[in-house]
C-alpha cells in the first residue's frame, strides 16, 4: 500500500554503503521509520537530505508486517537552519523529538501533537526563551496524550487545594497536605504554576506564547515535568539533561 503525507524528521542514520534510515513524525500515520534507498550514491534521487527536524512530503511503501518501510519521495517543505546553527535551539529540539519518539507508539496518528510540534519549531527559530517553549511544548503533549497530570483538586480527598499544593509523581497530579503520607517522590508546586499549566493546557498555542512566566513558575516547572515526564515513561529521556539541574534545583518537600 502507498502512503503519501507531511512529515517531519525525527531521526535519521546510515544504512548500508549507500542508504539512511529516518523516523519520521507524520501527519496523517504518526511515528513512521523507513529506508531511503540510495540516497548517499545519489543525493539528488531525493529533494531533501532528510535532515533533523525538517519538514518533508513523503511518500511511501507501506510493509504490513515490518515496522520499517521503504521512503520512494521525499521532498523537503521546510528547514529550519537557525534551530541547526544555534547548540541550544539544538538540544532543545533534539529533547522535542526524542519526547514524541518515545510517548508515541509506531504508527499511531495524533495530528494535535503533529500540529503542537510544528509550532514549537517554527516558534523556536527565532525565541529567546527555548525554556518556556519547552514547557509549553511539554505540558500539550502530555495533554494529548492522555498522560496529563491531575491539578484540579487533591487526588485522595477530592477537595480544592488552596494555598500551597504537592505535585506526587506517583499519583500523578496534586494531593493536599492531610493526604500527604510516606511517598518521597513529591514536590512543592505553588498556585501561580497550577494556573499556569491549567492556562496552557486551555489556549491555543499563539495565547501561550504571551503568557508571562515568573522564575519561581519557570524553576517548578522544570523541575516537576522533567521528573514527572521521566517517571511516566519509565525511562531516562537522555537529551532532558539539557536542562540542566532537574536532579537539584527542584525544591523538594520535606516535613
Ligand atoms: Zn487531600
Amino acid at each position: 500500500m502507498i502512503a503519501k503525507t507531511e512529515a517531519i524528521v525525527l531521526k535519521s542514520f546510515d544504512y548500508r554503503e549507500t542508504s539512511r534510515i529516518a523516523t519520521f513524525f507524520t501527519r496523517e500515520y504518526g511515528k513512521v521509520s523507513g529506508v531511503l534507498k540510495g540516497i548517499r550514491k545519489d543525493p539528488k534521487k531525493f529533494g531533501s537530505s532528510v535532515a533533523s527536524f525538517s519538514i518533508n512530503d513523503i511518500v511511501y511503501y507501506r510493509y504490513r508486517n515490518s515496522d520499517l518501510h521503504l521512503i520512494s519521495q521525499c521532498d523537503l517543505r521546510e528547514f529550519y537552519f537557525p534551530i541547526q546553527q544555534d547548540l541550544k535551539r539544538g538540544m532543545a529540539a533534539s529533547y522535542v523529538a526524542e519526547l514524541v519518539t518515545k510517548i508515541m507508539p509506531a504508527e499511531e496518528a495524533n495530528a494535535r501533537i503533529y500540529r503542537v510540534m510544528k509550532h514549537f519549531f517554527s516558534a523556536l527559530k527565532d525565541s529567546s526563551d527555548i525554556n518556556r517553549l519547552v514547557h509549553i511544548f511539554q505540558i500539550k503533549t502530555l495533554l494529548f496524550s492522555g498522560f496529563r497530570p491531575h491539578l484540579d483538586a487533591c487526588l485522595k480527598c477530592k477537595k480544592t487545594i488552596s494555598g500551597k499544593a504537592l505535585f506526587s509523581m506517583k499519583e500523578g497530579g496534586l494531593v493536599c497536605a492531610h493526604c500527604h503520607t510516606t511517598d518521597t517522590n513529591i514536590y512543592s508546586i505553588s498556585q501561580g504554576t497550577i494556573a499556569a499549566i491549567l492556562y496552557i493546557e486551555k489556549n491555543r498555542w499563539e495565547n501561550c506564547l504571551r503568557l508571562k512566566l515568573t522564575e519561581i513558575n519557570k524553576g517548578e516547572l522544570k523541575h516537576i515535568l522533567n521528573n514527572f515526564l521521566v517517571y511516566h515513561l519509565g525511562r531516562r529521556i537522555r537529551s532532558a539533561k539539557y536542562l540542566e539541574g532537574i536532579e537539584k534545583g527542584g525544591k523538594r518537600f520535606s516535613r
